[in-house]
């Protein structure tokens, strides 16, 4: 702070000396004058001794005007201190002000900025919205014509073809499903990436899933020495609740993955409870396999979208590096983690957690009664394969005796070891199951021994192997039929029991007559469609929109229309209303299943809401048209 200056000073001290001197001197002039004195220094002592008052008055005036200099002086001092302030109170106040200025712009600036930043999130909603919307009419776009690709391709290859042509079918063939895949991952990604992918709740058994996932991937491992086995550990309950959809496109992902990257030795899929709470169960699942494995430096980028650790894995196995992304999203959806580890060279386990509601339901599959006590003995090379089969023999109440040398079991059998069954592995490395079935049966018959071959789908090409054979099951061995296919054993041992499934098939095929309308506009999937149904014994009439539909439904009594959503003239969900509404006038009201490229979940709600009974999902393909059929019209009714 600067130091205040006071001007006046000076000039009041000067002025109070000046008339503190002039005063008495005029007083002792004046004084000598009166008394007529002379002006010498004699009068002037003379007139001040005269009276000492006279002294005083006459210098009186000099005190007076030192106080005032000293007066004046301390009242510039003040002057000039509020002076100051008020200059720095006048600077404050300026600085204040251009503050409050800075700060009014600072705020319209930061209102701005908000409107803009409301408006872009608008903007970017819009475009998330629309991106979904164009992901879910491209799919749609492309599902259809593939629908033909896969649909004509299937018929095709079952055509007389030479060998050539059969080959570039199956390429066709197989190139659509790809394709298909893609897109379903795509379209999966997009709609986890908007937040539109819902969880949905419902009670399921986790047996049933894992051996659904295993017949979804087995036919990948065909022609590989992989074992493909599972593990529920018994503290997991039989029922949970959860997104069972989206459990096993996580598994199905996973266990696909191990299979590929799997050349020899075994892929296992374990189940275990991680945490107990009342209303909630975390789940551990674990994927293993005895694969190439990931190196080091990879695992930590292994979840990202499009990544592959070697571009010349996507020559030899394919696939897209976004399998793993989706896993992620879809785990972390069911509030779990995923996470891998790996040795190079040695194999990989993909693990994963998910948190599930609690179930008290148990599988009613119930352990058949006949099995208890009996001796059975298993041969395989694989632990663990020996340590599941053995678990679930002994749920019976079986007594089992495991081997992995074929040379310990002969041995035994010769030394008249008794048993009542024998579950032989296919796969071996010194003898193979058919080899050992054979030295057996020199001594036992069929009926003597009975003997289960456990074989890859692979294997079962020789009818006269499988002579030797009471059953034989195709592995992965499903645990929750593990049993009672063993209890068909002893209940039948005259031969191998086709699947309930064929045999429900060839009945359909040979005598159900079902009246079925397809109204559908596209020519080439009326094709298809009506071709698939000629391979199962089935005719079909054809209507091109809602409209014929509905007027066909009047002079026929259908069973079953397989309606298209999406038709000109009038859709399908329209043209379902219709008919129902009319059930009473029509010759008979048909079950309407819809038939329909559109993916999403909410198309799905849409039909049945219309009053659809089922969903056929496009492109159709015989197998699922097959389902639907002995679904809704099963042979015996
Ligand atoms: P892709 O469709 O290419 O299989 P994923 O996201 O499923 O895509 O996998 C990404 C990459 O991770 C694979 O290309 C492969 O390099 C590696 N990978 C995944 N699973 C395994 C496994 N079980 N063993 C070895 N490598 C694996």
């Amino acid at each position: 702070m600067r130091e205040p200056e006071y001007p006046n000073t000076l000039n009041y001290v000067l002025m109070g000396i000046g008339f503190g001197f002039i005063f008495p001197v005029v007083a002792t002039v004046l004084d000598m004058r009166i008394h007529d004195l002379e002006f010498t220094m004699s009068s002037v002592i003379r007139i001040q001794t005269m009276d000492p008052l006279h002294w005083i008055i006459d210098t009186a005036p000099l005190f007076l005007g030192i106080l005032a200099g000293i007066a004046g002086f301390r009242k510039d001092q003040t002057d000039s201190v509020n002076q100051h302030l008020e200059k720095i109170v006048g600077e404050r106040t300026q600085r204040l002000e251009k503050k409050n200025e800075l700060l009014k712009s600072e705020i319209t600036q930061r209102k701005k900025t908000e409107e803009e930043l409301i408006k872009a999130k608008d903007e970017a909603e819009a475009a998330a919205r629309a991106k979904t919307q164009f992901l879910s009419t491209m799919s749609h776009e492309i599902r259809t014509p593939l629908n033909a690709v896969i649909g004509m391709s299937g018929l095709l290859m079952d055509t007389n073809l030479e060998n050539e042509q059969k080959d570039f079918a199956q390429t066709i063939n197989k190139s659509g499903e790809n394709l298909l895949g893609l897109i379903n991952n795509i379209l999966d990604y997009a709609k986890i990436e908007s937040g539109k992918m819902d969880l949905e709740e419902e009670e399921f058994s986790l047996a049933h899933v894992i051996e659904d996932v295993l017949d979804m991937v087995s036919a990948t491992s065909i022609g590989r020495k992989i074992e493909l086995v599972y593990d529920i550990h018994k503290d997991v309950p039989d029922f949970v609740v959860g997104d069972t959809t989206r459990l096993k496109q996580v598994l199905v992902n996973l266990v696909r993955n191990a299979i590929k990257f799997t050349e020899e030795g075994e892929v296992v899929i374990s189940i275990r409870n991680k945490k107990q709470e009342d209303e909630n169960i975390q789940l551990l699942f674990e994927v293993k396999d005895t694969g190439i494995g990931i190196p080091e430096n990879r695992i930590g980028e292994l979840f990202s979208t499009f990544m592959q650790v070697d571009a010349s894995t996507t020559r030899k196995y394919g696939g897209t590096g976004l399998g793993l992304a989706i896993c992620k999203r879809l785990v972390e959806l069911m509030e779990g983690d995923i996470w891998v580890e790996s040795e190079e060279g040695k194999g990989s386990s993909f693990n994963f957690t998910i948190k599930a509601g609690t179930s008290t339901k148990k599988l009613e599959l119930s352990i058949p009664e006949n099995l208890e006590n009996k001796k059975v003995f298993i041969l395989d090379d694989n632990d663990t394969n020996l340590y599941i089969l053995r678990a679930q023999c002994e749920k019976a109440g079986m007594s089992v005796t495991t081997y992995d040398d074929p040379s310990a079991v002969i041995k035994d059998l010769e030394n008249l070891k008794e048993f009542d069954m024998g579950i032989l592995d296919m796969h071996m490395p010194e003898k193979n199951g058919l080899q050992v079935a054979e030295e057996i049966r020199n001594r036992y018959s069929k009926v003597e021994l009975p003997l289960v071959l456990l074989s890859s789908i692979m294997d079962l090409s020789g009818a006269e192997q499988r002579e030797k054979f009471n059953l034989y099951l195709t592995k992965p061995i499903k645990q929750t039929l593990l049993l009672h296919n063993l209890e068909r054993v002893f209940g039948d041992i005259k031969g191998i029991l086709r699947s309930k499934e064929k045999e429900m098939y060839q009945e359909f095929r040979a005598g159900k007559q079902i009246r079925i309308l397809l109204a559908e506009d596209n020519t080439i999937n009326q094709k298809v469609a009506s071709k698939m149904l000629e391979r199962l014994g089935q005719n079909c009439d054809i209507a091109g929109n809602g409209v014929e539909a509905i007027e066909m439904v009047k002079l026929i009594a259908y069973d079953l229309v397989l309606m298209d959503m999406e038709m000109p003239v009038m859709d399908g969900i329209q043209a379902t209303r219709e008919i129902l509404q009319m059930s009473d006038t029509i010759p008979q009201k048909p079950v309407i299943i819809a038939m329909t490229a559109n993916a999403m979940e909410e198309d799905k709600k849409r039909c049945l809401e219309a009053g659809m009974e089922d969903f056929l999902a496009k492109p159709v393909k015989v197998d699922s048209m097959k389902e639907m059929l002995m679904k809704w019209f099963p042979v015996s009714s």
